[in-house]
């Protein structure tokens, strides 16, 4: 996901002024029905807390999403979930959405007696069948607990048939919604949002198979995961089947449909000599911008392949589709949600469209293993972004790039942020993590720690200890301190007061003594290479690498010049703020 701050900062206007009108909407339709007895109190009381909601998720920053803490069932780790077959009826004018789900498990604990799945309640079952028997159940909150007598050893197929009216949850769950008088119905489920749709096992580690059929009136263009297989048109009515192939996370599955245009690209590998359809879906006044806006996707795609290995969906497709969330992108597994404004027609978000390229790598295919793990999707995505930049532009461009998601003041820990999820600290902290983890094992270790971690896990989820064990592994180093002071224990950066003075001279030769001093306070003391840069008064220079492992540490370094000058870490490979003196 990639989610614009900027944005969030020029909206908040917009979104008070529509929370104040609904504010004075809900009053007068308060009044209105409590002096006649009519009722648009209860809907208007749901719009306006809707927007108080969303105008303080905007006023303070960053979203926050809440998973409840019993949202996950121990049963659910021991069920398996391997197919879903999906239906969506929609109706866009009612708001309405009429669900089957046809899913295909096994337990890896046959005593269960408890099939428990994820279902929001406003989304009402009417029929139910497990293993083709009548079976009861109960459906309460976000849970759909369904018994059985009989053990279950083999896989099992329950059939479920429900119907209700979505409603707005976290970043947006399911939504009808409209764009110049044309419906949009669109998702964007992360993290535990794909109940409040379809039945599942919302566990992202429960990767399955699955068919989605899509049925809607039929001038709407319905788009989902995977390759188009047909679409069925009867009484006016459009079923679109599309089918995925590889294993998916359920908060990736998705769904869009409304009065799309699409067009056509292709990437052509030059390590497989495949070719793969690369598919638009726009909205029509946004046609010729997303021309342009899009236009650079093969090359995305080149290079994430020739550094990662080879685009993991390649029977599929990647595809891009305009949603209305309006803050950002969502990778959606080889369809990719874009909130329509950010599409420019002038190649201003090309950021956004890298970070969500590189999610198929980093969080589609190499999935996270639990949401504590989510800095493996947004920091990778973040830093293949500055990758990017420093192939098109080299060194100095990853530098600037890194330099703008610098930060002196990155709050909390990277792993197990809890309702942080969509933090700075993940996107641009995760990246800068990746940053130092390539200057402290070389370039040649972290690229192919990159590309054996993806070989390893993809199609599957890994957690941030298994990246630790590629990590560990490639570059034969012990890596224990580095993933505690930056990722698992340490919420705090280095701050290093350095003094320096020449100690000694004989002839040509000068001895200078460097004192480090860390001065941070959340973590006692960070292990880390630091490199200096010492200029002589004619800008002669030379570049020594110094590894500190105590909070106050002295050290002598012999120079055949006198020192003018010392810079610390002057190519940016530290998350550090350090201040020189003499
Ligand atoms: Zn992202």
């Amino acid at each position: 996901m990639f989610i614009r701050t900027l944005k969030i900062k020029s909206t908040v206007r917009a979104k008070t002024k529509t929370g104040l009108v609904s504010f004075c909407a809900f009053t007068i339709f308060f009044v209105i029905g409590w002096k006649f007895g009519i009722s648009p109190i209860k809907e208007s009381l749901e719009t306006a807390s809707t927007n108080a909601r969303f105008v303080k998720q905007q006023l303070f920053g960053l979203p926050q999403v809440n998973i409840p803490s019993n949202y996950i069932s121990e049963n659910q780790y021991d069920t398996d979930i391997l197919h879903y077959d999906l239906s969506f009826d929609l109706y866009p004018e009612k708001k309405l959405l009429i669900g089957k789900a046809v899913i295909t498990g096994t337990f890896k604990d046959s005593h269960l007696h408890t099939l428990d799945l994820n279902l929001y309640d406003n989304m009402k079952v009417s029929y139910l069948i497990l293993n083709r028997e009548k079976v009861p159940y109960l459906h309460e909150g976000t849970r759909l607990s369904i018994s059985f007598k009989n053990e279950i050893s083999d896989t099992f197929i329950v059939e479920i048939h429900y119907e209700g009216k979505p409603k707005r949850m976290g970043l947006s769950s399911f939504v009808f919604n409209e764009i110049n008088g044309r419906s949009v119905i669109y998702n964007l489920s992360e993290p535990t949002f794909a109940s409040t749709w379809y039945p599942c096992n919302d566990i992202p580690d429960d990767k399955a198979l699955a068919d989605i059929h899509i049925t809607n009136d039929s001038i709407y263009t319905s788009v989902s995961n995977g390759v188009l297989i047909d679409e069925d048109l009867i009484d006016g009515r459009k079923t679109t089947h599309w089918k995925i192939l590889y294993p998916i996370s359920t908060y990736l599955i998705s769904l869009y449909s409304s009065e799309y245009v699409n067009f056509q690209d292709y990437y052509y590998s030059n390590i497989t000599n495949d070719s793969l359809p690369l598919e638009y879906y726009v909205f029509p006044e946004h046609y010729e911008n997303a021309k342009k806006d899009f236009e650079e996707h093969p090359q995305w795609m080149e290079f994430f392949s020739k550094a990662f290995g080879e685009y993991p969906f390649m029977k599929e497709k990647y595809g891009v589709a305009e949603f209305l969330w309006q803050l950002g992108a969502m990778e959606h597994q080889t369809i990719t949600g874009i909130g329509s404004n950010f599409v420019s027609g002038r190649k201003f978000f090309m950021d956004i469209y890298v970070h969500e390229l590189a999610h198929h790598w980093w969080g589609n295919a190499v999935g996270p293993k639990s949401w504590r793990d989510i800095w493996l999707n947004e920091g990778f995505a973040t830093y293949s972004e500055a990758l990017y930049d420093e192939h098109l532009a080299g060194s100095d461009a990853l530098k600037s790039t890194m330099l703008s998601k610098y930060q002196d003041n990155f709050t909390g820990r990277l792993y197990d942020p809890g309702d942080d999820l969509f933090s700075q600290t993940i996107y641009d902290k995760g990246a800068w993590v990746l940053h130092m983890l390539r200057w402290e094992v070389g370039d040649s270790s972290f690229f192919k720690i990159l590309r054996d971690y993806f070989e390893k896990y993809k199609y599957r989820s890994a957690s941030t200890n298994d990246f630790k064990n590629v990590c560990e592994e490639v570059s034969d180093k012990n890596l224990e301190k580095f993933f505690d002071q930056w990722v698992y224990e340490g919420d705090d950066q280095i701050m290093v007061n350095l003094r320096w003075k020449i100690e000694s001279r004989k002839n040509d030769n000068v001895i200078v003594r460097i004192d480090f001093v860390q001065l941070q306070d959340r973590y006692k003391e960070f292990h880390f290479t630091v490199e200096l840069q010492f200029i002589d008064k004619n800008g002669k220079h030379e570049n020594t690498l110094f590894y500190i492992d105590e909070r106050e540490e002295t050290l002598y370094h012999e120079l055949k010049f006198v020192p003018k000058n010392v810079i610390a870490d002057p190519n940016h490979w530290l998350l550090a703020e350090i201040a020189v003196s003499q």
